[in-house]
């Protein structure tokens, strides 16, 4: 298939590709999506064959305001409002209870259903001229880094989807925060764009899921079926190293050996002369990090490096959504210094 390369002046044509049934690559504030019309099941089924997706690994609908949520859902909690009214349009992904319309496969057959009102301009356009929900995950082949531009999207999906439209490079970078409004209290599935601490301001208490911090065990069995999966991972094995980062920069540099490769924050390059190196940003600016971190994880399969080292901001803010990338990137390699 001819992949259309498509702009912002296209959106016509961007809008008659999801109505048709057809699949499109769309800019949003988080990621490059891999969007199909959320309400036709043949055409979401070819977004799980596009990205070679395992079935029951959930998609998220994307909508263009919290009005629409009683369309797709019941039983909405206060919460999802106070929530839609402090974060969207933005990267917050919200988990409710699903109605019968909403096919299976987006949802992997649970009774749940993640909602997102994207922040991007021509992504918002898009979905408004379709008039349809619009069903998206990450615009990558599953398993490989998230793409924050249409060209890491295209490395991916040329000639498997009808069309992208290039937007620019993604302002967050990272995907939404997902935020499961079912259970008492609200539980955070995925860190992303909309901040832990964010989220407890507004709603209080909010647990953590296991999953976010840790490896899955075997036996596991997960509440998002998408954690289950390794992820975001770079052909090369990667190690995080954690702690102050002056201390990890120096562990990562004795420990370097001829073949391995780097990612650091900008302060640390020069301890690297000649070594395959990718900047994640300074180190007091985790935004710039969340922005780079894909795009950093994805120049490595473009090298012939055997490992990956990696510095990694804290916990606080967006950096848990940044540490998140990279141990998942890692599969929970970590070191602490
Ligand atoms: P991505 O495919 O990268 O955009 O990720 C979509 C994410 O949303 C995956 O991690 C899914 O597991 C998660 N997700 C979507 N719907 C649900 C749901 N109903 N319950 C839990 N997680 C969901
Ligand atoms: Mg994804």
């Amino acid at each position: 298939m001819n992949t259309l390369r498509l702009t912002g002046r296209d959106l016509d044509t961007a809008a008659d590709i999801l109505r048709r049934g057809g699949l499109l690559g769309i800019p949003t504030e988080t990621v490059y999506g891999l969007g199909a019309n959320g309400l036709d099941p043949a055409a979401v089924e070819h977004i799980f064959e596009a990205k070679g997706r395992p079935q029951d690994n959930p998609l998220i609908l994307h909508i263009p305001s919290a009005q629409w949520l009683p369309r797709y859902c019941e039983d909405i909690p206060p919460a999802a409002y106070l929530l839609a009214e402090q974060f969207w349009p933005g990267p917050l992904t919200m988990i409710l209870r699903r109605r019968d319309l909403v096919p299976d496969v987006v949802t992997a057959g649970l009774d749940t259903v993640g909602m997102r009102c994207p922040a991007h301009p021509l992504c918002r356009e898009i979905i408004h001229r379709a008039g349809v929900p619009v069903a998206a995950p990450s615009g990558n082949t599953s398993g490989r880094p998230s793409p924050t531009t249409a060209a890491a999207m295209l490395e991916d999906m040329d000639g498997k989807i009808d069309g992208i439209v290039d937007g620019g490079p993604c302002a967050v970078g990272v995907e939404s925060t997902i935020v499961d409004l079912t259970v008492t209290p609200p539980r955070l599935l995925r860190p992303g764009g909309v901040t832990l601490e964010q989220l407890r301001a507004a709603l209080g208490e909010v647990a953590v899921d296991s999953a976010v911090t840790r490896l899955m065990g075997a036996g596991e069995h997960p509440r998002a079926p998408g954690m289950k999966y390794r992820h975001y991972a770079p052909k090369a094995p990667v190690t995080v190293v954690k702690g102050p980062p002056a201390a990890a920069a120096e562990y990562i540099r004795a420990h370097l050996e001829p073949g391995d490769g780097v990612i650091c924050f900008d302060e640390y390059a020069p301890l690297f002369p000649g070594c395959p190196l990718e900047q994640l940003g300074p180190s007091t600016d985790v935004p710039e990090q969340a922005r780079r971190v894909f795009e950093a994880l994805r120049w490595f399969d473009g090298t012939r490096v055997k490992r990956i080292w990696a510095q990694c901001p804290d916990d606080e803010g967006i950096g848990l959504a940044v540490a998140n990338r990279l141990n998942k990137a890692a599969g929970f390699h970590i070191i602490q210094v």
